[in-house]
């Protein structure tokens, strides 16, 4: 913990660290002004910052009379960053710089509900993110890793707290990799992550009050408020897949009936698919499986709906106006400025989302629907690893509070 004049020491660092990388280039006279700081402060914060490598002179800019000042620019390469995706299927990991530039991606499948090795699967796929970019990534080059877990997580304690998918209760996950990787590691739910992923570098640059819907194998909202994640009171916020869109509908994996998440979800929509066909309806889902309908997935039927295929369509449209029934629920109680559709089946495009849309803007209250986008994710597999990009990028350009 810093205290007295260290700790206005890094006040001051941040401080004109986040106004060269916001509102640069500018000389130091600009920065003096800025901020309220004297000229020998500024001097000294900045010959600092040019030692560590977070800003670079460039150039000289306009003179108001005698030597023309040199301009001081924010440089993005200062440091890397690791973001990471541990979902019921895959394991992403992204690295990337300060301006959420990709160097580098990999991808594994996740092959267990054992959570322990698929933390360790996280633990190889960054290990193998930092050898694919040699020279680049040696001992302090990575400055922190942000992972988006599938569950309950909790962020400010590290816990990985629980997952229908997974067999975990209360793991401290960052700890446990911080260990081993010597690096940094802040955890989130991954809907929370893709969020903050899609304001920060995607479809929501910018956008303080927003939901991001994740449908895929499941279905679950990350909010942010106010510029900020929203959590709420135990870390549960955002069960969007959970909400009742039809009374008498199907039973859920968490023991309701008719959740969104048992009619809107991957394998919901594959299950509704594969009941139609099997009533009889002709669809090129059988032949898009080989004629075997246990091996029909979402995206098989999303294939098949790209293709054309009536039944297939219709199956995406039903599971669009449910979507769309939630969302426009959602709309009424948050008043967020967008809503962001992403996850695996997320991507089907428009035979999904124009439904989502229709459906939602019937439902909600004029006054908000007028001011909502509903749009596709930007950033797509992306989301959630460069969430936690952008959640290691946030923590290094905190400006540390007094107390
Ligand atoms: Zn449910």
């Amino acid at each position: 913990m810093l205290a007295g004049p260290e700790l206005i020491r890094a006040i001051n660092k941040q401080r004109v660290l986040r106004l060269i990388r916001g509102a640069g280039p500018l000389s130091r006279a600009d920065a003096a002004e800025a901020t309220g700081l004297t000229r020998p402060t500024i001097s000294a914060v900045v010959a600092e910052l040019l030692d560590e490598g977070w800003v670079v002179e460039v150039g000289t800019g306009e003179s108001s009379g005698g030597r023309p000042p040199i301009l001081l620019r924010f440089n993005p390469r200062a440091r890397l960053v690791v973001g990471a995706e541990l979902s019921a299927g895959h394991v992403r990991a992204v690295l990337a710089d300060l301006s959420g530039v990709v160097r580098h991606r990999v991808k594994h499948r996740v092959e267990s509900t054992d959570p322990l090795a698929e933390l360790a699967r996280v633990e190889q796929a960054i290990r193998e993110l930092l050898a694919a970019v040699p020279g680049e990534s040696g001992p302090g080059a990575v400055a922190g890793i942000g992972l988006g877990i599938t569950g309950m997580v909790s962020a400010t304690a590290g816990l990985w707290r629980y997952s229908p998918h997974f067999a975990v209760h209360d793991l401290p996950a960052a700890d446990l990799l911080t260990e081993r990787l010597g690096v940094p590691v802040l955890i989130e739910n991954d809907a929370r992550a893709m969020a903050w992923g899609e304001r920060s570098f995607g479809a929501a640059r910018g956008v303080d009050n927003l939901a991001y819907i994740r449908v895929g194998v499941g279905i679950g909202a990350g909010l942010i408020i106010r510029g900020q994640l929203y959590g709420g009171a135990h870390e549960g916020a955002g069960e969007i897949g959970h909400t009742i869109v039809d009374d008498d509908g199907p039973l859920c994996a968490c023991g309701s009936y008719g959740c969104l998440e048992a009619v809107a979800s991957a394998p919901a929509i594959a299950r509704r698919a594969v009941e139609r066909i099997q009533q009889g309806a002709a669809s090129t889902i059988s032949d898009l499986s080989n004629g075997d309908l246990n091996k029909v997935i979402g995206t098989t039927v999303i294939e098949a709906a790209h293709a054309g295929d009536p039944l297939a369509r219709e199956t995406l449209l039903e599971a669009g106006r449910y979507l769309g029934l939630a969302i426009g629920n959602l709309i009424n109680l948050f008043n967020p400025a967008m809503v962001v559709i992403g996850g695996g089946t997320g991507l089907a495009g428009d035979e999904l989302l124009q439904p989502v849309i229709a459906v939602a803007m019937a439902r909600a209250l004029p006054a908000l629907r007028e001011r909502v986008q509903i749009v596709e994710t930007a950033l797509g597999e992306d989301s959630c690893p460069m969430g936690g990009a952008a959640m290691v990028i946030e923590e290094l350009f905190r400006v540390p509070s007094v107390g």
